[in-house]
């Protein structure tokens, strides 16, 4: 049996969207830009959120919950972080229904309008420091390190399953410190907390670097980022981290007490990543077979498949096989034996190579008499008899060389993929063609950013961090540019 994906040559937005259903990921729901996330695919979400809320916990933070309605004041109440958001906010505005008096079904009754609009939170800076001025009064209050896990919805015209859909999954992280310096600290320390997530776990390497004002968080005196670039040449803005300045304080009257007894706004942060890390995973790593997972990140790491006919033959290969995944599972290696009797192991083969399950044991009655078990590796699809004999350290070991592979080979490809060029005809030709990152200088200001956006639709992805002074002349207008900045086509 085939899988029937289309391939990435053929066409790497189908073969996209194919995989994440087909691999019992996801799928469309029957509201419009937003998307049922299945039990495989949360499997993997949850693995995801369990290592970064841990990493959370380990730099000071704690989580809480606020609520998903904003008024419409609130919302208000910082000039530019409304202006963002404003086109994309799904509002509440009645609080029932009724039934129609001409007998034509349920509506909304005109009667029951709010007083004041709800805004279903398309983030949660407005009600958080809204929150903040009743916690925060002196300085023995900072910082105050906030996480919350929660679904947002932002009104998206044109959504993608997991990289853009108009409700998804984050966490969002609100903090709030006495000085400037602390808060960019902050910034800058979840920016590593996410960097380091991404390649740890993840296995998807990652830039740091900050963003352009156009580009910048509606609200943020400065955003840094991480970018990936996934296999058709397109970045994907994996994580942002906010420096909001004192913009909230200000809006929602947060002040403290300093050491010396006088009042002070309060600084900010907030930062976020979500489900479209979902997307960034299955991108970086998946080829024409089907997913393939980080062993971090595998909600299966090892499934064991018997071939076998007759029900001798399976129990004599269960006997082995029981208290070998008993024996994984005490290593902390998540197994699945799968001895339904419903399915031949070719189709077997096929589920999980499609589902990304990293290491594959297949063993039949010559394996027994042998003493061995085939091991199949999904990143590479090589297969390999290995002796019964001290296979869990095999696995063991097997695992975290294949976390390391396939971060390297996406570490090559997009190290591959980074272009130096001097000339806007240059420029042109790569953005067109090959894609991927163009580093080339610019002159720094939004007209030039927007210009040359119209005209190839790539944007400034990042300023990379601490970029190092390289003089040269912006592409477009030949301006003097300090250093070089990383342009790509985005998702
Ligand atoms: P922001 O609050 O705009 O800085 O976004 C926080 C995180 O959410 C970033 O990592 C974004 O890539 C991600 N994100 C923004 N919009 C969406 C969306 N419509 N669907 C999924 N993820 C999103």
């Amino acid at each position: 049996m085939g899988k029937n994906l289309t391939t990435r040559s053929e066409d790497y937005s189908k073969w996209y969207n194919e995989l994440v259903v087909k691999a019992d990921l996801a799928e469309n729901s029957g509201v419009r830009g937003c998307m049922v996330i299945k039990p495989y695919g949360y499997a993997i979400w949850e693995k995801m959120q369990a290592a970064l809320d841990k990493m959370f916990k380990d730099t000071g933070h704690q989580n809480a919950y606020f609520p998903i309605f904003i008024p419409k004041s609130y919302l208000s109440k910082e000039a530019s972080h409304v202006e963002g958001f404003a086109k994309e906010c799904a509002v509440v505005t009645h609080y029932r229904l009724k039934n129609a008096e001409d007998g034509s079904g349920i509506v909304v009754d005109p009667e029951a309008r709010l007083e004041e609009e709800l805004i279903v939170r398309p983030t949660s800076e407005t009600i958080i420091w809204d929150t903040y001025r009743r916690w925060i009064q002196s300085y023995r209050d900072l910082p105050l390190l906030i996480n919350q896990w929660a679904n947002v919805v932002r009104w998206e015209m044109r959504t993608r399953l997991f990289l853009r859909t108009a409700e998804f999954l984050w966490q969002e992280g609100h903090t709030a410190h006495a000085t400037e310096a602390e808060a960019i600290a902050e910034a800058e320390t979840i920016l590593d907390v996410y960097a380091t997530f991404a390649e740890e776990h993840m296995a998807v390497p990652v830039i740091k670097g900050t963003k352009t004002a156009g580009e910048r968080f509606a609200g943020a005196v400065e955003t840094y980022c991480i970018e990936a670039l996934m296999q058709d040449g397109k970045a994907l803005q994996a994580g942002t981290s906010h420096f909001l300045g004192q913009n909230f304080a200000k809006a929602f009257d947060v002040k403290f007490d300093n050491t010396e007894g006088q009042q002070e706004y309060v600084w900010a942060t907030s930062w976020g990543v979500s489900t479209r890390l979902m997307g960034a995973l299955i991108m970086t790593h998946s080829d024409d077979n089907g997913l393939v997972l980080p062993p971090k990140l595998a909600p299966i790491q090892v499934v064991i498949v018997p071939i076998y006919r007759g029900q001798e033959q399976l129990e004599a290969i269960s006997a082995v096989v029981n208290p070998l995944a008993a024996r994984l599972r005490d290593r902390g290696i998540s197994v699945k034996y799968d001895d339904r009797d419903t399915h031949k192991p070719g189709f077997k083969f096929n589920e999980y190579e499609l589902k990304g399950v990293p290491v594959r044991l297949g063993v039949g009655p010559r394996d027994l008499a042998n003493g061995t078990f085939e091991v199949a590796r999904r990143d590479t699809l090589e297969k390999q008899v290995v002796p019964a004999e001290g296979i869990e350290e095999y696995i063991g070991n097997l695992l975290g060389e294949m976390q390391d592979a396939i971060y390297q080979r996406a570490k090559d490809f997009r190290d591959a993929g980074i272009t130096e060029v001097d000339t806007y005809e240059e420029f042109r030709e790569v953005i067109a063609t090959t894609g991927g990152f163009v580093s080339a200088h610019w002159d720094g200001t939004d007209e030039t950013e927007e210009r040359i956006k119209e005209e190839t639709k790539a944007t400034i992805r990042c300023i990379p961090l601490d970029p190092k002074p390289d003089p040269g002349n912006c592409i477009r207008t030949g301006k003097p540019s300090p250093y070089r900045v990383l342009f790509a086509k985005a998702y």
